[in-house]
């Protein structure tokens, strides 16, 4: 499978704010409170024992970003095992929130900006984003998600067409597919791991937010000092539409 389309935006993590969703649900359920049920559930309950074990009683944005969650190539087996260990219970209760019905229709959306400005000069850009759930291949080689999997394609496909308002195709595979798609186009995406891939296998990947220069130079035809100056004057937390006011209640 290989695309025209030669850049690529993934969604959640760098223009859906996933991880902010995510801590402010944590947030009320370490205060003790419900949200849409989610108390009931044993998975939710064990990872809020295991965070508090660890002394947490609240969590921000910058605690479920690929980024703090990352465990780097060069640690040692037993920091490897130490860390899996301290972010376990982020990961599961990130998949346990991630997996409700709706979550996907209801993220705020962040970095319109920097999408605006790739727009401008790729318009017809794709999201490239991984689904959660299972998925498997059928004998035909195609890809076939499972039911939650199916509902998370749609809900971000809904989501962009009607949240950002936009046409452009939403490409929903798993994270490993994704080097394939991309062939020789780029990609910005905040996954780590993603971007070491793409690196290994010689391909164009911007993590963000570390490369997002980069992608404003090399992709969107800015000098170095127009980045620069963009960059200096974007304001992540102002770019944000930060309306969480439900989760007050
Ligand atoms: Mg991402």
């Amino acid at each position: 499978m290989s695309y025209k389309n030669l850049a690529f935006f993934d969604l959640d993590g760098v223009v859906a704010n996933l991880a902010l969703w995510v801590s402010e649900t944590v947030n009320v359920l370490l205060r003790g409170q419900d949200y849409r049920g989610l108390s009931d559930s044993k998975t939710i309950r064990k990872c809020l024992r295991d965070l508090r074990k660890l002394g947490v009683t609240s969590t921000t944005p910058s605690d479920f970003s690929w980024s703090s969650l990352h465990i780097p190539e060069s640690a040692s087996d037993e920091e490897k095992k130490a860390l899996k260990k301290r972010f376990r219970p982020y990961r599961s209760i990130v998949y346990k929130i991630a997996g409700q019905k709706g979550f996907f229709k209801e993220l705020p959306v962040m970095n319109r900006w920097l999408l605006d400005v790739a727009l401008s000069k790729h318009p017809h850009l794709c999201f490239l984003t991984s689904p959660i759930g299972n998925h498997h291949f059928s004998e035909d080689g195609s890809l076939v998600l499972d039911e939650k999997g199916q509902r998370c394609a749609e809900e971000k496909r809904w989501w962009v067409k009607n949240v950002l308002g936009l046409d452009n195709e939403v490409i929903v595979v798993p994270r490993e597919m994704k080097a394939e798609i991309v062939g020789q186009g780029w990609l910005i995406d905040d996954h780590p791991k993603t971007w070491r891939e793409f690196n290994a296998a010689g391909k164009k990947c911007y993590l963000f937010p570390d490369q997002t220069q980069d992608v404003l130079i090399r992709e969107c035809g800015y000098t170095e000092a127009e980045a620069y100056a963009v960059l200096a004057n974007s304001h992540p937390s102002s770019q944000e539409s930060t309306d969480i006011s439900q989760f007050a209640r």
